[in-house]
């Protein structure tokens, strides 16, 4: 059977085709409809039809969203800036495209394809943060996504930011309805708000990017505001989980001075996070968990941004952040089908 994967974002819908090898036998991507709900859903179904005629044969269906689909319901929740929220997407797609739909959160594919052999392959504790139209995340232990109790593991987008400094009170409102949240803040639409009250500009994020690293001083400061909040929210994560490895996903991944300038933020917040994480870590002297380690290890080896360090007389674990190894949503497409069983 061959199958079919959509990867349903804030600005754009890709569909994936591969056959029971693994292998991409097409990848198309569109704009996402911007209309009310019944266009919404049936431009998708029409551009799924569209895949599978041109693969010329029946395809099963799995699709990667913002959010989280009720198992009871099928309804879409805390997708917040998706016109497809708090909507019966799951029986309606069913019934236009005449099969069963399987659905799964987005950055939990995210973050499960990049530990299973992405950029964080082998890693044990994973965290995929999505920087994008919304700001989403996924937790992966052991190869496994952690969904929840409530499908929602994961998503730290709708806490509050950390630390916030008097000019960040009570903060912009965001699309969940209250004042604040990180996404409000690291989301694209975040950044560029951001940007155009500090300087008056109206830039789109990748355009913010890319002038700050020709020079251009009103950006750089403006980024430079993102990544000490991105530390300050990651390292809220790192205290709670601590993750061998940080993944970014999303559109405002592909900056690259996030990867050289957060780091350093995190690690001066991180310093009491790794205290009391010391505390409460059991250390693994089995022969397993060394094993365990030894391969994330090699995982960590192959990632772009690996690397090892000694901490407080031993060798330890750092907590990285690394670029996805792979942008394809074949791979999260095909998460899909895998936690959705
Ligand atoms: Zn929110």
């Amino acid at each position: 059977m061959i199958r079919i994967g959509v990867d349903i974002g804030g600005t754009k819908i890709e569909v994936a085709a591969i056959d029971e090898s693994g292998a991409e036998l097409l990848r198309r991507r569109e704009p996402a409809p911007r209309v009310g709900y019944a266009e919404a859903i049936g431009a998708i179904a029409k551009f799924v039809l569209e895949a599978e005629r041109a693969v010329g044969a029946p395809c099963s269906v799995g699709i990667g969203t913002p959010g989280a689909v009720s198992r009871e319901s099928g309804v879409l929740k805390n997708a917040y800036a998706s016109v497809l929220n708090g909507m019966p997407l799951k029986p309606d797609l069913e019934r236009l495209l005449g099969r069963e739909v399987r659905f799964a959160n987005d950055a939990n594919c995210f973050a499960l394809s990049e530990a299973v052999d992405g950029a964080a392959k082998g890693a044990q504790l994973v965290f995929g943060a999505i920087l994008g139209t919304g700001v989403g995340g996924g937790v992966v232990v052991n190869g496994r996504a952690v969904e929840g109790a409530n499908s929602i593991g994961g998503e730290w987008g709708h806490n509050a930011l950390p630390r916030p400094a008097p000019g960040e009170l009570p903060g912009p409102r965001c699309g969940c309805g209250r004042d604040g949240c990180i996404e409000a803040f690291l989301s694209g639409p975040g950044l560029a708000r951001d940007h155009r009250l500090a300087t008056g500009e109206s830039r789109e994020p990748a355009e913010i990017v890319a002038l700050a690293d020709t020079g251009d001083r009103g950006c750089a400061a403006t980024l430079e505001r993102y990544e000490e909040r991105l530390a300050r929210a990651l390292a809220g994560v790192i205290n709670l989980l601590d993750p061998e490895i940080i993944v970014l996903g999303g559109g405002l991944s592909n900056a690259a001075r996030l990867y050289r300038n957060v780091p350093g933020g995190l690690r001066r917040r991180e310093r009491s996070a790794r205290r009391g994480a010391l505390v409460v870590k059991p250390r693994s002297g089995t022969r397993n968990g060394l094993a365990a380690r030894r391969r994330a290890w090699i995982g960590v080896a192959r990632a772009p941004e690996a690397s090892y360090h000694s901490a407080q007389g031993r060798r330890r674990w750092k907590s990285r952040i690394t670029t996805p190894a792979c942008r394809s949503p074949t791979r999260r497409s095909i998460c899909a089908f895998a936690t959705a069983t």
